[in-house]
């Protein structure tokens, strides 16, 4: 039995090392991945629920991996998250984003572009002012941006006076507020007023089953009540059916996003779907 025992301490230990070392080894290669540039975003399109008509993007980060090809945030977002990694990836979208934003405006073309932020780097006031450098170098940046971030985790006072502060100092260079995954989060009413977000976007769980459920159904419909009192604009994510399509513009729920419009795309594709004329 003893021996049983200490091999499998032996293999216990084993196992943590590998973890270790794999989290370790994905924390090192996102460093290596920052250095040379490989994060970039796509970008999905936001429409208006009455007509499909294209009012903006979210951009959603991607890596070129030498050795991988291209991941999805599920694969190392959480490991860029804990360690502040995307502190510097967020960095490095939205000076490319500059760039993409200004070939946007050449096309004569006024949509939005909605960048994924955390929260922890609104509360950091060295980053805000990273961002805010960033985006007084470039006019491309200064109309029609807006931030986003979900409120995954629960704030301390201090923070939230932190984050609201962060969040004051960058609308006066332009930039509007999203709150991602409305409705999973642990937002209070009274947060939500104190930090005076301009538009919800709505988790996709609630669309999904919006036309199916009952329940959901009724969740979906005071979510959407709520935001009227709020007096956000509203986006409805994750739409893939033309009847969620309906039901979500019957709400007045003035925005969509999902891939019954169109799916997460190169900037390229976009770009040039965006200087077509738009389909009747
Ligand atoms: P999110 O911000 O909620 O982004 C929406 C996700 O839903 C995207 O996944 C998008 O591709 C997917 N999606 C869009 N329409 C549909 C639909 O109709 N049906 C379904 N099932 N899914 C849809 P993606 O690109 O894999 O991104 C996953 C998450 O990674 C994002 O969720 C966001 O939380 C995070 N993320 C992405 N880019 C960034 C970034 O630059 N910074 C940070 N901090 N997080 C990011
Ligand atoms: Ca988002
Ligand atoms: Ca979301
Ligand atoms: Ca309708």
């Amino acid at each position: 039995a003893a021996a049983i025992i200490i091999m499998l301490s032996i293999f216990t230990v084993l196992l943590i090392n590998v973890s270790v070392n794999f989290r370790r080894s994905i924390k090192s290669d996102i460093q290596r991945g920052i250095r040379n540039k490989e994060f970039y975003a796509y970008y999905q399109p936001i429409v208006n629920s009455k007509n499909g008509h294209w009012i903006g993007a979210e951009l959603l980060v991607r890596w070129l991996h030498p050795k991988h090809g291209v991941i999805s945030p599920a694969e190392f977002i959480h490991t860029a998250e804990s360690t502040g990694l995307i502190n510097a990836i967020t960095l490095h979208l939205l000076e490319r984003a500059a760039y993409e934003k200004t070939q946007i405006q050449a096309e004569n073309n006024n949509t939005y572009i909605s960048i994924n932020v955390t929260a922890s780097m609104i509360i950091n006031p060295r980053y805000v002012t990273e961002l805010i450098s960033i985006i007084s170098k470039y006019p491309s940046l200064q109309h029609n941006v807006v931030f986003e971030f979900t409120e995954r985790e629960t704030f301390s006072s201090t923070e939230l006076a932190e984050l609201q502060l962060g969040m004051q100092r960058l609308r006066e260079v332009g930039i509007k507020w999203a709150l991602d995954d409305f409705g999973t989060g642990y937002a209070g009413l009274s947060t939500l007023q104190s930090l005076r977000f301009d538009i919800l976007k709505i988790d996709r769980t609630f669309v999904a089953s919006s036309v199916t459920d009952a329940v959901t159904h009724s969740i979906l419909d005071n979510i959407a009540e709520m935001g009227h009192t709020l007096h956000c604009t509203m986006v409805a994510e994750g739409v893939e059916t033309a009847e969620q399509a309906e039901y979500v513009d019957d709400l007045e729920i003035e925005a969509s996003q999902g891939y019954f419009y169109a799916k997460p795309m190169p900037f390229d594709d976009y770009l040039n779907a965006l200087s077509q004329p738009a389909p009747a």
